[in-house]
């Protein structure tokens, strides 16, 4: 499985310039090498290989980083922001509140939301589309706070009739008193 698919993978020379594969050995030039260790750094961004080659037998050391690929959010009215994946997972949490959804539903959402807008390349994408994908997914986790989200998206032009029937509903009941409730 590729890393979170959220960018692509650049192997970087320890404290060099930038490279594209084949790695090519920093002391004769030469493109094959075996790698004798690899492991995680940066807390799990980047992946350290410690390599030897084959030819001069010498060891180096290179670093794959995931490129993070900024992505605009365009709001209506035209003001633009870089999309920011707690945003997403606060309004999530707001129309989930006190339903049956536990926070690691609500992070998995808000990270199959950004795969989503972000895997088509695009690097800015309107404010509905995020939206339109949160929606998609929350019909399926819950139907309350599908609706509560939806109700949220003014302008929301797809909601059926029986959609805009509940929605009165929910806003019109009292809110029933929850036991446990935090
Ligand atoms: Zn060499």
């Amino acid at each position: 499985m590729p890393a979170h698919g959220a960018g692509r993978l650049r192997q970087i020379f320890g404290g060099g310039s930038p490279t594209i594969e084949p790695v090519r050995c920093p002391y004769c030039s030469t493109e094959e090498d075996k790698v004798v260790d690899s492991r995680l750094a940066e807390e799990g961004r980047a992946i350290r290989r410690r390599r030897e080659c084959l030819a001069c037998s010498r060891r180096f050391t290179t670093f794959e980083r995931i490129e993070e690929v900024p992505l605009v959010v365009e709001k209506r009215g035209g003001t633009e922001q870089p999309f920011d994946r707690q945003k997403v997972v606060e309004g999530i949490r707001r129309a989930c509140k006190n339903r049956p959804v536990t926070e690691e539903q609500i992070g998995a959402l808000a990270e199959e939301v950004e795969e989503a807008i972000r895997a088509d390349g695009r690097r800015r994408v309107p404010s509905a589309d995020v939206g339109r994908e949160v929606l998609d997914r929350l019909r399926v986790l819950d139907d309350v706070a599908y609706l509560r989200f939806a109700s949220v998206y003014k302008g929301f032009q797809e909601l059926t009739d029986f959609e805009r029937e509940l929605l009165v509903l929910l806003k019109s009941s009292p809110p029933s008193p929850e036991n446990g409730a935090p």
